[in-house]
């Protein structure tokens, strides 16, 4: 009997052994595996770029361990590339520490370029020349004379003006030499566009509010595809040209490669870009960039923006907001409008809108290279009541002057 018991219990505590590693064994192919090594396979993308972090979250498949230990997979090494690819493919669109360019000197830009105006030279300066040297300047001349200013986009009302004072001034003259014409017409040209205003670019340093020395604030507005940030970029240089640091803000999260365009702009001149993420809060990057801009004791911060025109509401929200987010640090000093040239009366739509949600301080005009419409200088001014302070003569880096209304009437008329 004591032997039964005695197998019996042998036999029960063998199985037990047998059970246990059974169980062990079980439970140890049911543990995970091993978290994975690879930080290739579950880290997060790399710091987006604009523009460029879709594709490496979309291209790469979500793969789960047990695929990555398929013995079909590829090896590790091939398998990480893919993933290691975006980064590196970030990397590299990065130029490696761009050469530092020095922009031309900003005085004269604009005879420089004066034969960039030849079509409105042509048809807005010599056209009205050769009309006023007609020997009888009858009403059909002073129709023509009309409609040359009227094409030439310089808007009805300065046309009006100008063509009452020029009927006037030559009615005195008697003979009319082509040197007498020249000079009536230069004078009555630059009483039109103004000699008075004041057409600096506002930048100098003012006090923050903390009683810290503050840059210059430029919040650079303007429809998208006007060439704002080009505009932007080639501003930047100006300033440099002209002695001063400058920090650009990217706050054009809109436009994709708006924030890449910049900051290439920047790096040619050892200017620092501040940016967001794609879609990121304009105002919080303007605001950051004047940060900025105090942190690095910048002389100018220059910020380009958004300009969508879908509706009038979206648009004062945005740059209204990014301006009163901007003077949490102090004073905006100036608010630049771009326009581009070329679009005429669609551009002084753009800007009636514009000066209705924040106050423009200045007006830059893109593209006078390639329009025959000069005259669009007399009639923005008008439109809004402030200068225009830079023209766009080309798509060069230092195409952008300083606007001189005596160099330009020049430029129209010929010397
Ligand atoms: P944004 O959308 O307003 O920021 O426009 P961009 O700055 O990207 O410029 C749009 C296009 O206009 C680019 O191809 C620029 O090179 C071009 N552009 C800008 N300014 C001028 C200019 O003064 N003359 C000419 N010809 N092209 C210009």
């Amino acid at each position: 009997m004591d032997i039964v018991i005695l197998a019996v219990l042998i036999a029960v505590v063998a199985l037990g052994a047998i059970s246990g590693l059974v169980v062990s064994s079980r439970k140890k192919k049911q543990l995970p595996p091993a978290p994975p090594s690879s930080p290739s396979v579950t880290a997060p993308p790399a710091e987006p770029h604009v523009g460029e972090e879709a594709e490496p979250s979309t291209a790469q498949p979500r793969r789960t361990i047990e695929e990555v230990e398929l013995p079909t997979a590829p090896a590790p090494a091939e398998e990480s590339a893919p993933v290691v690819e975006p980064e590196t493919a970030v990397e590299a669109a990065v130029p490696a520490a761009p050469e530092i360019e020095i922009p031309e000197p900003t005085a004269g830009r604009l005879v420089r370029l004066r034969a960039r105006l030849s079509r409105s030279q042509n048809s807005l300066g010599k056209g009205l020349l050769t009309l006023l040297s007609r020997e009888h300047l009858d009403e059909d001349t002073w129709e023509e004379i009309e409609d040359t200013l009227l094409v030439a986009d310089v808007g009805v009302t300065p046309t009006q003006e100008l063509v009452e004072r020029l009927r006037e001034r030559v009615k005195v003259l008697g003979t009319r030499t082509p040197e007498e014409l020249r000079t009536l017409l230069r004078e009555e040209l630059l009483t039109l566009i103004g000699t008075e205003a004041d057409r600096s670019v506002h930048t100098e340093p003012g006090v923050g509010v903390n009683g810290e020395e503050k840059p210059g604030v430029v919040m650079v507005v303007g429809v998208n595809g006007v060439g704002k940030t080009t505009t932007t970029g080639k501003l930047a240089r100006v300033l440099v040209a002209d002695g001063k640091s400058v920090v650009l803000g990217a706050a054009d999260t809109f436009r994709a490669a708006a924030a890449d365009q910049l900051q290439t702009w920047g790096e040619r001149v050892g200017a620092r870009t501040v940016r967001g993420p794609e879609a990121g809060d304009p105002a919080s990057i303007a605001f950051d960039a004047v940060k900025e801009g105090i942190a690095e004791n910048a002389d100018v911060v220059l910020v380009d923006t958004a300009g969508r025109l879908h509706t009038k509401t979206g648009l004062m929200d945005e740059l209204g907001k990014v301006k009163r987010v901007l003077e949490k640090h102090g004073s905006v000093d100036e608010v630049l409008l771009v326009l581009d040239a070329t679009t005429g009366q669609n551009g002084l739509v753009q800007a009636r809108v514009f000066a209705e949600v924040v106050d423009i301080t200045g007006i830059v005009l893109t593209k006078l290279d390639g329009t025959a419409k000069g005259g669009i200088v007399v009639a923005v001014q008008r439109e809004l009541g402030v200068p225009v302070k830079l023209v766009g003569l080309g798509e060069g880096a230092d195409d952008l002057a300083p606007f001189e209304p005596e160099a330009f009437v020049d430029a129209l008329i010929g010397d």
